[in-house]
């Protein structure tokens, strides 16, 4: 048995979550037809507090169709240098959208200082690009941007005439970390932005799909630009009913992938080679004294234990992986040292 630690995208739709994809009606999304994916709309609008949604293939597009729905062409969103949308999304809104990124280096805790962002936003001048947005990400790298860091940060922008929007693609893990309910959690840090991308195809465990939430103005834009994309999708209800059962059952017990998170890290930060960043959700980030780092990956491999090392070694639990399998991960680790 593999344990796969790679992402949380690698999850497979449990039994019934596959009983739930194959009882859904169906019908052609693009005429609007599709039950199970209008309710599924209705449903994520509902529940982070927007008057419409839209259902998407991937996170990458969800993103894009917002920041086209924002922007036009030359203009400017603000953005973090890990972003995301900034990063890992082949540049797509400059390729595609013909929207200039300006990106700004984060802080320790992910967030980006106010005083960048306030100076990052352009004049109104010929010789600028129109700085029209401000993109945030939570989590970031697994880590949770503060409630109040949100609220000041999209005052902010709102107060230069900036729209915003939130790269939420693990909203429900911030929102899980926040402790209490995590839907009137995820409601409350949706509440500070215009639009907000969640996906469900990571620790929700459905095997595709996001969504994008706003006003109707800018869904019915959106819409367009998904289209235009080639992201419009026919009966694929059966896929919205993989999110809708997401949401009813694999919300809260992201709380588990937390603990194995801690667990991990915990294990890993008892090894005296390893240096290990104390996780807030469900990723961990760690790093091997004298540049061992790809020999360990090549071992855990060797041993059954996938995890990626494109920044730093990162660890993700999931959906897929118990207790039973991050212990072997941490004894795997120790027996690559101790041999
Ligand atoms: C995974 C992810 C996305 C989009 O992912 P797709 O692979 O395109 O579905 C966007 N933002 C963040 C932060 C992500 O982790």
């Amino acid at each position: 048995m593999i344990v796969d630690l790679r992402s949380d995208t690698v999850t497979r739709p449990t039994a019934a979550m596959r009983a739930a994809m194959l009882a859904a009606p169906v019908g052609d999304d693009v005429f609007d037809d599709d039950p199970t994916v209008n309710a599924l709309q209705d449903f994520i609008a509902a529940l982070l507090g927007k008057s419409a949604a839209l259902f998407m293939p991937s996170g990458t597009q969800s993103n894009l169709c917002g920041l086209m729905s924002h922007c036009g062409r030359g203009d400017e969103y603000i953005v973090g240098q890990n972003a995301h949308t900034y990063r890992y999304e082949g540049g797509g809104a400059a390729v595609l959208g013909s929207i200039q990124p300006q990106p700004l280096a984060h802080l320790p805790d992910g967030t980006l200082a106010l005083a960048d962002i306030e100076a990052a936003i352009k004049p109104d001048d010929m010789h600028f690009a129109r700085t029209r947005l401000l993109t945030l990400e939570n989590t970031l790298g697994g880590k949770v941007l503060p409630l109040s860091y949100m609220e000041a940060a999209t005052s902010l922008a709102r107060s230069h005439g900036l729209a915003t929007h939130l790269d939420g693609a693990r909203l429900f893990n911030a929102a899980v970390a926040a402790g209490g309910d995590a839907r009137v959690a995820a409601r409350a840090i949706a509440d500070h932005f215009d639009s907000v991308s969640v996906c469900f195809s990571k620790g929700l465990g459905a095997p595709v799909g996001s969504a994008l939430v706003g006003s109707t103005e800018l869904i019915c834009r959106a819409r367009r630009h998904r289209k235009m994309l080639g992201g419009g999708m026919r009966q694929v209800g059966m896929l919205a009913a993989a999110a809708a059962h997401a949401l009813d059952h694999h919300i809260d017990r992201l709380a588990d992938d937390h603990a194995l998170a801690r667990r991990l890290a915990e294990g890993l930060a008892a090894i005296p080679a390893m240096q290990v960043v104390p996780p807030q959700t469900n990723i961990v980030f760690a790093s091997v004294q004298g540049g061992r780092g790809a020999a360990l990956l090549h071992h855990l491999k060797s041993q059954g234990v996938l995890a990626t090392g494109l920044i730093g070694l990162r660890f993700v639990t999931h959906l897929d992986v118990d207790t039973a399998g991050i212990d072997r991960a941490i004894a795997a680790t120790r027996e690559f040292f101790s041999a």
